[in-house]
């Protein structure tokens, strides 16, 4: 602990992308910040593919040169293959985007989150690790503090406005019993890492593969090329299909989705497995409310929308970003109410809606980009767009009209729900959360040997 007064502007709860983005941004710009990590970093995490319109945040952040520097893949397109192996066109960014944005990298998340930090730190966060929030404290309904756990003796800490960007745990939606759960897409994760895996030629080697699985298994591979010749290869499948009947041996379920996807396994033959098996159980959510009196949620601990197209750190940067504008706008006002800071919600969910209905696209079985864009050529651009993380621009949507003929477009995610899970009751909601959350394990097998 490197400061003794135990009274800041902010509290931030969690130091994965969202968490360190505010503290960044808000240190930089003047506010007292404190924040709370349980882990010491470097640590696992997943979601290393990111989205080119996070370089704003970086940007704003002031970490742009750094990253320039980092020794992170640069990422230039997506490619997607369909389940007979037939691939895409490359979707490269920069035919829709001429600015030097339409570069973005794939990061292993444990050296980016780790720098992401430190660079908190630099801007004049305080940063504590190893360091678990016990839980935050109100006054009434006002969040007024955090204990923490620091040698193993609990301590309090106040701030004007404390931000949950805890992740899947999601201290105060659990709390709440807000989150709220999309009824199709819940998916199951295996993954791993591959030394001397293949990469594509030139400008497509730090591309981000989404391969498709067989009919019916509601699933796709990723492949996602980073530094040290490690690639991150993943397979994301209905529950169901990847786990019933076929007994709990991960490793053989992940060589068997291998072997039956073709574009995967001539990418693998003759790389090395170098990790263990992770897997996860990933349900998209969202959280009814994005703020309390006095608190606001960012990141997964709002929502986690399925990992298709990687929107999850971009998401949790741009959170990051409309938090730290309400932050401000609370101190001007001296009012920090819910619907102060919680201002930016409609704007959010426009946005996550966007790539929601793009998410649903990809997983309806008749669906294919090629189909689309041989009938409508022009939306290129805009599919390109949406690929970007370009979610929160108007006229975003416009895409919808045509794509609706060759897919089921969902209505937003409030709507689609019978209206008792959306304003029900909280508490069954809260038990029901402990099955919501992606939940991580990781599976160890002889075969894998450390990174
Ligand atoms: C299978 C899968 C694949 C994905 N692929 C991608 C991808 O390619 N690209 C992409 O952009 N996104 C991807 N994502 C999503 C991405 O992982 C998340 O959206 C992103 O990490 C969210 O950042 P965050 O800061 O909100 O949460 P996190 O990164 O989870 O950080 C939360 C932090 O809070 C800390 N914490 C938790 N509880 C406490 C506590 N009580 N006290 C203190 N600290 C606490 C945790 O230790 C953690 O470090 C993927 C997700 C899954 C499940």
């Amino acid at each position: 602990m490197e400061n003794n007064s135990s009274n800041y502007d902010v509290i931030v709860m969690g130091g994965g992308p969202a968490g360190s983005s505010i503290a960044s941004i808000l240190a930089r710009e003047g506010r007292s910040v404190i924040l709370f990590e349980k882990e010491e970093f470097p640590r696992h995490h997943i979601g290393e593919s990111l989205m080119t319109d996070t370089y704003w945040t970086f940007q704003r952040m002031g970490i742009l040169e750094k990253l320039k520097q980092s020794p992170f893949v640069r990422k230039y397109s997506v490619l997607f293959a369909n389940s007979a192996g037939r691939e895409s066109r490359p979707f490269y960014f920069f035919e829709a985007n001429h600015h030097e944005s339409a570069v973005t990298w794939q990061v292993t998340r444990s050296e980016f989150d780790k720098f992401l930090l430190e660079h908190a730190a630099e801007q004049g966060a305080i940063i504590n690790q190893g360091t678990p929030v016990k839980r935050v404290l109100f006054d009434g309904d006002r969040a007024v503090g955090v204990e923490v756990i620091i040698n193993g003796s609990v301590q309090t800490f106040n701030a004007n406005v404390i931000v949950d960007a805890t992740g899947q745990q999601a201290i105060l939606s659990n709390k709440f019993g807000w989150r709220v759960r999309d009824p199709k897409l819940k998916k199951a994760v295996l993954y791993s890492y591959f030394k001397g895996a293949s990469r594509e030629p030139d400008l497509n080697g730090g591309a981000t593969l989404v391969l498709r699985t067989e009919p019916g298994s509601g699933g796709w591979f990723w492949y996602i090329p980073l530094e040290n010749d490690i690639t991150s290869v993943g397979v994301v499948a209905d529950p169901d299909y990847l786990y019933k009947g076929r007994g709990k041996d991960f490793a053989k379920i992940f060589d068997e989705e291998i072997e039956k996807c073709e574009s995967c396994r001539r990418r693998v033959a003759g790389a090395t497995r170098v990790d263990k098996i992770y897997s996860i159980l990933d349900y998209s959510y969202r959280s009814k409310q994005n703020a309390g009196d006095g608190f606001i949620l960012i990141g997964d601990a709002y929502g986690f929308l399925d990992p298709i197209y990687s929107s999850g750190v971009l998401l949790a940067m741009k959170m990051a970003e409309l938090a730290a504008e309400a932050i401000h706008d609370a101190f001007a006002s001296e009012d920090f109410s819910a619907a102060r800071l919680g201002q930016f919600q409609p704007k959010l969910d426009r946005g996550i809606e966007s790539m929601r209905k793009l998410v649903y696209a990809f997983y309806d079985e008749g669906f294919s980009f090629a189909k689309f864009l041989q009938k409508y050529p022009d939306q290129r651009v805009n599919i390109i767009n949406l690929l970007i993380g370009d979610v929160f621009r108007s006229g975003v949507d416009d895409v919808y009209g045509p794509l609706s003929e060759f897919a089921e477009i969902p209505p937003p995610l409030y709507e689609q729900l019978p209206a008792s899970d959306v304003s029900g009751d909280d508490s069954r909601e809260a038990e029901r959360d402990v099955v919501l959350s992606a939940q991580y394990q990781y599976y160890d097998d002889r075969a894998a040997t450390q990174k």
